[in-house]
């Protein structure tokens, strides 16, 4: 069976990390930088980083209103915590200039977690990710104060001072977590969105 390509939005924050976990899951991942690029994947993943940077330098790179039309044409994207933030409708906390692409019906509060506690980790469980609790890795992350009508709440946090703040969505495939699978060896989130662009319809590379 041909392996999904999915791309990574290589424009700024952790690009390397989540190519070797897409591989080590299963995918063909390549780096996103151009639009021709992202012509070529059957899925996205934006990575952890600097949002405000992330949509900065979307414009300057022209990628996004191609990425835009991507999503209306329902190519599964997943997005890690900046990623998160650039795949929210509204943005807490945000910058004013900042602009995320066509994304999740919901609103996030960006560096929810409050600056005490830059860094933290902690168990969530996520469904549709079998195998138990998910040790989560949190840094500077937004959190989810209000999903829209269509938007499946996934995951929320099950233990210590953040208990129960909502931390993983999905909408149809788009799919977003405000903690960082990729820095913990734990692939189990990666082959969540490797099977999800597997089962989505109309894969370019499936196509003679
Ligand atoms: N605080 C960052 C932002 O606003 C996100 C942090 C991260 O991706 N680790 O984009």
């Amino acid at each position: 069976m041909t392996a999904p390509v999915i791309g990574v939005l290589a424009l700024q924050g952790d690009v390397r990390e989540h190519l070797a976990a897409l591989t080590a899951a299963g995918a063909d991942a390549r780096p996103v930088r151009r639009p021709a690029e992202l012509d070529d994947v059957d899925g996205l993943v934006i990575p952890g980083g600097e949002s405000t940077t992330i949509s900065k330098l979307a414009d300057i790179f022209e990628l996004r209103d191609p990425i835009d039309k991507r999503i209306a044409d329902g190519m599964p994207v997943y997005g890690s915590c900046a990623g998160m933030i650039m795949l929210a409708t509204e943005v807490l906390d945000g910058r004013p200039d900042q602009r995320g692409f066509s994304g999740i019906e919901m609103t996030v509060r960006r560096n929810a977690f409050g600056r005490q506690v830059d860094s933290f980790e902690a168990p969530v469980t996520i469904a549709g990710v079998p195998g138990g609790s998910f040790h989560a890795v949190f840094i500077r992350a937004p959190w989810v104060e209000r999903v829209g009508a269509g938007v499946e709440v996934i995951g929320t946090v099950t233990g210590g001072p953040a208990a129960d703040r909502i931390v993983a969505v999905r909408q149809g495939n788009l799919v977003a977590t405000s903690f960082h699978p990729e820095l913990t060896g734990d692939l189990r989130v990666h082959a969540y969105f490797v099977d999800l662009v597997r089962a989505t319809p109309g894969r370019r590379h499936l196509r003679a």
